[in-house]
């Protein structure tokens, strides 16, 4: 089936130009993997190694299979758990029940098997190696440093038994999200704003952090639980939205739509999979890189304007006390049409 791919008919025709590309998340790692099954030098440098923790819900949600197979990266979520059901929660209790499509894997296990695949096939990896923008280098190194309001945080935990799939907790500083993972873990991970009074580090700023946004039972929960304190990782200084990306550039790099919708990983597959025909025919010799690099950016901004629209309304709404009290208000009394609004996000 995939040999009937169009994008393959590389088995006659050869390549002018080799493809470099800075980044191995989950943008430039699939990019990779789908030009080197289309026979095109790639050389892939990454700034950290493998496998590694990420700060990330682990969620996915959106990505079709579709996407996957025309990336070559289907096989590696045949382990992923599916995630079907959610309940949205607040200081106050549960909101309301949802349904969702999704799928659990760890950033540690997913991003190991997508580097493997990628060197499997030929490619050159580069580790700890962190390289600057320059012309004929795809820029896939995630979300650019910024003086945004926001620390993610994220850990792993067993002994943390969920009500549904995913369960959103609201904060009235910041949401965190639970979902399964593999082998029976639960990732905790979440969004908050910023503040320089804090004094606690590691697991307890999770908890911490939780009890000054009034989520104690979710805060209660965790210290039940055992969290595996060497999956911790946190990140700040970044800002979600369009980002001020020039050149070829996919994944965060270009877009970062807020954390709550679930769909970030997918949007940097599917910035992958919008690439990918660009990237070939620089590689081909049939367009320059200044070509593609434009061509590129306009696939990007048509295929991403409406969701990152929709989401950036929606953060802003959950993440402003006034508007989200009104909103699970709303969505208590079903006045709210979620599921609609989850389309949009798609
Ligand atoms: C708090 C939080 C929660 C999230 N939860 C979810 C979720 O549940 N579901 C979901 O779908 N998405 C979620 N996301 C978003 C998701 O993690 C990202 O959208 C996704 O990782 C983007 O992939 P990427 O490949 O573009 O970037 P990344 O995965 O960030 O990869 C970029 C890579 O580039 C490397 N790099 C950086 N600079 C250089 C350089 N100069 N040279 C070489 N390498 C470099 C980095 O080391 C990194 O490995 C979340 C994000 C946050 C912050």
């Amino acid at each position: 089936m995939v040999w009937s791919d169009p994008l393959l008919r590389h088995k006659t025709s050869p390549m002018k130009h080799a493809v470099t590309i800075a980044g191995g998340g989950l943008a430039g790692l699939s990019l990779g993997i789908a030009l080197r099954m289309r026979g095109v030098p790639v050389t892939l440098h990454e700034a950290g190694t493998y496998p590694r923790h990420r700060v990330c819900g682990e969620f996915i949600s959106g990505v079709t299979d579709s996407t996957l197979e025309t990336l070559g990266i289907a096989e590696d979520f045949l382990t992923a758990t599916s995630l079907t059901s959610a309940v949205w929660h607040d200081t106050r209790g549960r909101v309301c029940e949802l349904q969702v499509a999704g799928r659990g894997i760890s950033r540690w296990r997913l991003d190991d098997a997508l580097q493997r695949r990628f060197t499997t096939l030929g490619g050159t990896l580069a580790t700890h190696s962190r390289i600057a923008p320059a012309p004929g280098t795809i820029w896939a190194a995630g979300r650019p440093r910024r003086h945004g309001p926001w620390i993610g945080l994220k850990c792993h935990a067993t002994n943390l038994p969920l009500s549904h799939d995913l369960e959103m907790h609201l904060g009235s500083n910041g949401y965190i999200g639970l979902a399964p993972i593999e082998d029976g873990k639960v990732n905790i991970c979440g969004l908050f704003k910023k503040s320089p009074t804090r004094g606690a580090k590691g697991t307890s700023l999770l908890t911490t952090i939780l009890r000054e946004g009034g989520l104690h039972d979710t805060a209660d929960r965790l210290e039940s639980a055992t969290l595996d304190s060497s999956a911790f990782c946190g990140v700040a200084g970044f800002e979600t939205g369009r980002q001020p990306s020039e050149g070829f550039s996919i994944g965060d790099a270009t877009h970062m739509i807020p954390p709550f919708t679930g769909n970030g990983m997918s949007m940097a597959f599917e910035s992958a999979e919008t690439a990918l025909p660009h990237a070939l025919s620089y590689a081909r010799g049939e367009c320059s890189w200044d070509s593609a690099s434009s061509s590129c950016a306009a696939d990007l901004e048509n295929r991403f304007r409406a969701r990152m629209l929709a989401s950036a309304a929606i953060h802003t709404l959950l993440t402003s006390p006034k508007a989200s009290r009104l909103a699970t208000t709303l969505a208590r009394s079903s006045l709210l049409p979620i599921q609609p609004l989850l389309h949009l996000l798609r």
